[in-house]
């Protein structure tokens, strides 16, 4: 082992984001304490994981305050799909802001370094585009997103107030829009949507004209930037954007999955969501600057590794039961 073995907490680490985490915190040689209520995951999408030696699993809502004793903490503990999100919104914002204040308390009693999994939904339908870091962001505080994204808004205020005020020392991250295999079939995001739809020859949904753009982020390379966030300096604190600047509207994303997969697939359109963003694309010149970190898999690369882990996955339904609502 060439560094240090270190106690370290994933809260969320169940899910698509954390359980890529845990394996790689694992594969550095640290102890991994897993904490979640597995509202958007299940145990036994961490079957490989169990029989670890350095690997315990808690089940524990972080609403709720955490007595262990650890090193570091990466808070990822939130449902990120908007289905999963609009499925019970008290619970979310109260997984932001409460499950915050006790991680940060936890932090604080423990003088433990931690990181915040934010999100590029803290802009809102940005006005500024691509969005740096300084934007503040167009967020409706009462719409139907509003719960995640207020919640994250506020929780980013909680972890620089407890900086500012207990000296903490924080890490706060905005994930743009992340995929790979690991993701769950049915939360209704639109990677996995479009793919499982043109693996099964179904319909295309693309949702409002499909103008809209994202910019998608593989999986490795993110959670690459967020161990180099946690290992950073003391006074980089965040917020850093951590995302794949390759911009694509909707319906460029379905044609592209559409001759990857060979589908015979068509594109059918469906009501927009109130509230969803126009365009999204992070300017990464801080992760690049202070992290030295910038995405290496492009998307077609990405999105031919994530058809595969679909493909075999749909092959074995007995799996799908593994990964999720
Ligand atoms: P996910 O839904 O797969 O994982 C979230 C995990 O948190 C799940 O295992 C869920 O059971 C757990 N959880 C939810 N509420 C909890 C609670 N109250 N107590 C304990 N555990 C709880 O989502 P993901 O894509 O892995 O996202 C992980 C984090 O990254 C989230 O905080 C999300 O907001 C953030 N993020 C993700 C993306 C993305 O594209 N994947 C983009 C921006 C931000
Ligand atoms: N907390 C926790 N684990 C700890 C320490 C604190 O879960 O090891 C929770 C505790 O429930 C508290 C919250 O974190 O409500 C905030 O802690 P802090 O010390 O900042 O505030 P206080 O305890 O004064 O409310
Ligand atoms: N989307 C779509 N078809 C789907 C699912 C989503 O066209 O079946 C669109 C959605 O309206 C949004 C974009 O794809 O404009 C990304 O949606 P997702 O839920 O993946 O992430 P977010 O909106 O949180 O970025």
């Amino acid at each position: 082992m060439t560094i240090a073995s270190k106690r370290i907490v994933v809260t969320g680490g169940a899910g698509f984001l954390g359980s890529h985490l845990c394996e790689l915190l694992l594969a550095q040689g640290h102890e991994v304490l897993c904490i979640d209520n597995f509202f958007s995951s299940t145990r036994r999408g961490l079957a490989h994981l169990l029989e670890h030696p350095r690997f315990e699993l808690q089940r524990h809502d972080v609403t709720w305050p955490l007595y262990v004793e650890t090193d570091e903490i990466y808070n990822l503990a939130c449902p990120a799909s908007p289905v999963h999100y609009q499925h019970d919104p008290v619970q979310t914002t109260k997984t932001s802001v409460h499950g915050a204040i006790n991680m940060l308390g936890l932090a604080k009693r423990l003088g433990a370094k931690i990181l915040q999994a934010s999100t590029s939904e803290v802009y809102g339908d940005p006005a500024v585009h691509p969005q740096v870091e300084e934007y503040w962001g167009n967020v409706n505080p009462i719409g139907p997103r509003s719960c995640y994204d207020e919640g994250k808004r506020c929780a980013e205020t909680l972890f620089f107030d407890y900086h500012r005020q207990h000296q903490l020392r924080i890490k706060v991250v905005r994930i743009f829009n992340t995929y790979g295999p690991r993701m769950h079939p049915n939360d209704g995001r639109v990677v996995s949507n479009f793919i499982v739809q043109a693996l099964r020859g179904d319909d295309i949904t693309v949702f409002g004209d499909g103008a809209q753009t994202r910019s998608f982020c593989y999986v490795s390379d993110l959670i690459d930037g967020l161990h180099r966030m946690m290992q950073s300096a003391d006074d980089i604190t965040g917020p850093i954007n951590l995302g794949n600047p390759e911009e694509c509207t909707m319906r460029e994303l379905a044609e592209l999955i559409i001759t990857l997969v060979g589908s015979t697939s068509k594109v059918v359109t469906r009501p927009l969501p109130i509230d969803d963003p126009r365009q999204r694309r992070p300017d990464i010149s801080k992760a690049r600057a202070l992290l030295g970190w910038s995405p290496s898999i492009p998307m077609r690369e990405g999105l031919a590794k994530t058809i595969d882990y679909f493909d075999t996955l749909l092959a074995n339904p007995s799996m799908a039961g593994a990964i999720g609502r």
